[in-house]
């Protein structure tokens, strides 16, 4: 079938009518020309993608993403407006008192153990940054609570640095489609940024994670009405029935807002409400 993109693909024309494959071992080229035609699919289907956490700067996009931690960007963007309001610099976190704090941070869940990460990390940033996010990984892997994962985050998206950021989304679907097989998140790093340029890394991650939260979720992936079907070596995993898999689909593509209360412009789904009117 010819694609959005106007590649040439190996399956029939719509996920209905692709058949369940077996996995065939590829060689690197040919992984290499599977993964970038994944890519620029993706790129088809999420012309949009972006950072799903609402941010300012770099201070705000590090917090961000560490209270991101076992809840959704949906819950944390509801959260973060009253934090930065209260507490709007490394400085001013560092000297928060924890009890107020954890009030705000409560709807975000592990909220006295996330109290203390982003109390003790702004005292990092204030005592050995000079109260700025430093702008290179060897320095914010340094951080307390800061791992390759939220580095690569802030790099890619607040310092414009190359960075693939492996988080759980982003592991499944690198296994699904056949670029690791590796459950070690920097090994995850390591096999995938083999397959694709320097300059894709950023982009790639988001187009991946937008799938992952949309389409392909952990459980049910919805193969029926999955894009990329004729290109996925895991298609069949998931619920194969299209009408079925329409209804598994999540934030803009299942119909609901994204997640984002200020989305980029080109967004085309409705921002998410605020906290008090979720
Ligand atoms: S939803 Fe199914 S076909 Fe689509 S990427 Fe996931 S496993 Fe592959």
């Amino acid at each position: 079938m010819a694609t959005r993109s106007g590649a040439t693909s190996p399956a029939p024309a719509g996920p209905a009518a692709v058949k369940k494959k077996a996995k065939v071992a590829q060689t690197h080229t040919g992984l290499v020309r599977q993964a970038r035609r994944i890519n620029r699919e993706l790129a088809e289907v999420y012309p949009y993608a972006h950072p799903e956490l609402d941010f300012e700067n770099p201070f705000q996009l590090l917090i961000a993403t560490v209270l991101s931690a076992q809840t959704t960007d949906l819950r944390v963007n509801q959260t973060t407006p009253a934090l930065f309001e209260a507490y709007p610099t490394p400085e001013a976190m560092a000297g928060a008192n924890p009890v107020e704090m954890e009030e705000i941070l409560r709807p975000t869940g592990f909220f006295r153990a996330k109290t203390r990460a982003v109390i003790g990390l702004s005292a990092a940033l204030r005592d050995d940054f000079g109260g700025e996010v430093p702008g290179r990984i060897e320095d914010l892997v340094k951080l307390p609570g800061v791992g390759r994962k939220t580095a690569n985050v802030v790099l890619g998206n607040a310092f414009g640095v190359p960075g693939i950021t492996v988080d759980t989304h982003f592991g499944r679907l690198s296994r699904r489609f056949g670029w690791t097989t590796s459950e070690d998140p920097e090994q995850v790093e390591k096999d995938v940024a083999s397959l694709f340029p320097k300059s894709e890394w950023t982009m790639l991650s988001h187009r991946v994670v937008f799938h992952g939260r949309r389409i392909c979720h952990a459980r049910k992936p919805a193969c029926g009405a999955c894009p990329i079907a004729p290109l996925c070596p895991s298609y069949g995993e998931g619920e194969m029935d299209p009408e079925k898999a329409r209804k598994l689909l999540k934030y803009e593509k299942g119909g609901a807002p994204g997640q984002r209360l200020k989305p980029p412009p080109d967004y085309p789904g409705q921002p998410a409400p605020p906290l008090a009117a979720s």
